[in-house]
C-alpha cells in the first residue's frame, strides 16, 4: 500500500493523507490520537462488511461525530491507494485506488481507481490477490491473542487465508448456496407438476 486518505472517517474530520514507506511503517502517538482508528480505516476499506467488528456499533459510528470546534460529517471517506507495477491486483494499472464511503443518509459507495463498484466487486478483487480485510495481511491484537490460544477451526480458518484457499471456501460457499437455491425452486416445480397430476 502507497498511501491512506482518510476524510470524515471515525476520529479524522479533516482531510488526513498518509503516504507508506515500503517495508516497515509505524504508527506512534498518545492515547486516543486515532492509531486504532487508522487500521480500523484501512480495514474498513479493504470491505469489511460490518461497522461492529470496527469497535463501533452502527456505521454512524464510524463518521466523524464532530467535536467542540469542529461540526460533525455527513459522510466518511478512505481511499486506499496501492502499488500494482506487478500486477498483482489482476488490473491493467499501475496504481489502483479503493474508495469507500458511507453517508449518515446509510448509503454506501465503493469505487475502484474512480468507477463506482460494488463491495463485493472490491472483495472479489483482494481475494484473487489474496488480499482482504479479513487476511493475515492485518492482525489485530484480539486476533493474535485468539491465534495464540484458540486451536482447531479458528486457527485452521486463518491458516486457510494464509494459504490462500480461503477464497476457493468463498465460491465453494457462493456455489452451495446457488445448489440449495435450485433445488427448492426444483422442490417448488415437482410440488406443481404432482397438483397438475
Ligand atoms: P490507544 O493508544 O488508547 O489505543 P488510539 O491512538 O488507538 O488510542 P483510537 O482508539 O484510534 O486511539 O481513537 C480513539 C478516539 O477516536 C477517541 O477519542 C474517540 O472519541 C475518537 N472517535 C472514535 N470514533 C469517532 C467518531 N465517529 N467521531 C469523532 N471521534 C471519534
Amino acid at each position: 500500500m502507497k498511501r491512506l486518505d482518510l476524510y470524515g472517517f471515525k476520529s479524522f474530520g479533516r482531510r488526513v493523507s498518509v503516504e507508506l514507506e515500503q517495508g516497515l511503517n509505524a504508527i506512534v502517538g498518545p492515547n486516543g490520537c486515532g492509531k486504532s482508528n487508522l487500521l480500523d480505516a484501512i480495514r474498513w476499506a479493504l470491505g469489511e462488511p460490518s461497522a461492529r467488528s470496527l469497535r463501533g456499533g452502527r456505521t454512524e459510528d464510524i463518521i466523524f461525530g464532530g467535536t467542540k470546534d469542529v461540526r460533525p460529517l455527513g459522510m466518511a471517506e478512505v481511499v486506499l491507494t496501492f502499488d500494482n507495477t506487478d500486477g498483482a491486483l489482476g488490473l491493467p494499472h499501475h496504481e489502483v485506488a479503493l474508495t469507500r464511503r458511507a453517508y449518515r443518509s446509510g448509503q454506501s459507495f465503493f469505487a475502484i481507481n474512480g468507477v463506482p463498484c460494488r463491495l463485493r466487486d472490491i472483495q472479489d478483487l483482494l481475494a484473487r490477490a489474496n488480499f482482504g480485510a479479513r487476511s493475515h495481511v492485518l492482525v489485530s491484537q484480539g486476533t493474535a491473542e485468539t491465534l495464540a490460544v484458540s486451536g482447531g477451526d479458528e486457527r485452521r480458518a486463518a491458516l486457510d487465508e494464509v494459504a490462500g484457499i480461503a477464497r476457493y471456501r468463498h465460491v465453494a460457499l457462493l456455489a452451495r448456496l446457488a445448489r440449495d437455491r435450485a433445488l427448492q425452486e426444483m422442490d417448488r416445480a415437482q410440488a406443481v407438476l404432482a397438483e397438475m397430476g
